[in-house]
């Protein structure tokens, strides 16, 4: 019997692995697939959280949902490769030996390389960053709504309350 082990339950992750179990007879090979959770965020609908068009849970699947039959699911935070031993260790202590691996954890964006810039009239332009995660979506959103009612007339009808700079800053993504 051989292993496939693949690290990530998202997009790549869980295309992989539909993909080749319908390829792959499950007399020969088991396949095992790893997330630290159970949750699969939709990430293009990140772009619509700050605008108040989806909340986290539009966009937040069971994992279980996207994985087929066959295919075992482990929950588990993975710790590091062990190439040599061709193993996995996840921070529990577990180990998933493998003899074929497939790695789709992921990226993580720099909030430095791409911050996005809100500016306003009364605090100038500031950096905001939104890390590509839902926490950084609902952050941006705030932030934005804190904008627009500062621009709004109803909300600051004085001159002087324009004018005044903003005490309380934007969030930073989570
Ligand atoms: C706002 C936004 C809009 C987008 N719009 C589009 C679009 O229109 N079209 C398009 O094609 N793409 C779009 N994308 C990009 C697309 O969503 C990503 O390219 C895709 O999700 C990447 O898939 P992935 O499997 O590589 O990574 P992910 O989907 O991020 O999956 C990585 C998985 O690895 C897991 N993981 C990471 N580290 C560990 C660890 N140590 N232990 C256990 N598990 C771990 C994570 O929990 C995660 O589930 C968009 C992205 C964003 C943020």
């Amino acid at each position: 019997m051989q292993r496939l082990l693949v690290l990530g339950g998202g997009t790549a992750g869980t295309m992989v692995v539909n993909k080749l179990r319908r390829k792959l007879d499950p007399a020969d090979w088991q396949i095992t697939i790893v997330d630290q959770d159970d949750k699969h965020l939709y990430q293009p609908g990140f772009l619509f959280i700050p605008f108040g068009v989806y909340q986290e849970s539009d966009v937040a699947r069971s994992r279980h949902r996207f994985i087929p039959d066959g295919v075992e699911l482990v929950l588990g935070e993975i710790d590091r490769v062990d190439a040599d031993a061709r193993e996995v260790l996840l921070t529990d202590g577990r180990r998933l030996g493998y003899d074929y691996l497939v790695i789709a954890t992921g990226s993580i964006t720099s909030s430095r390389a791409a911050p996005i810039r809100i500016s306003h009239p009364s605090s100038g332009s500031a950096r905001r960053s939104w890390s590509r995660t839902a926490s950084g979506a609902r952050s941006l959103g705030r932030c934005a709504a804190r904008c627009a009612r500062r621009r709004s007339p109803a909300t600051s009808a004085s001159s002087s309350a324009r004018a005044r700079p903003s005490s309380r800053r934007c969030p930073t993504s989570g």
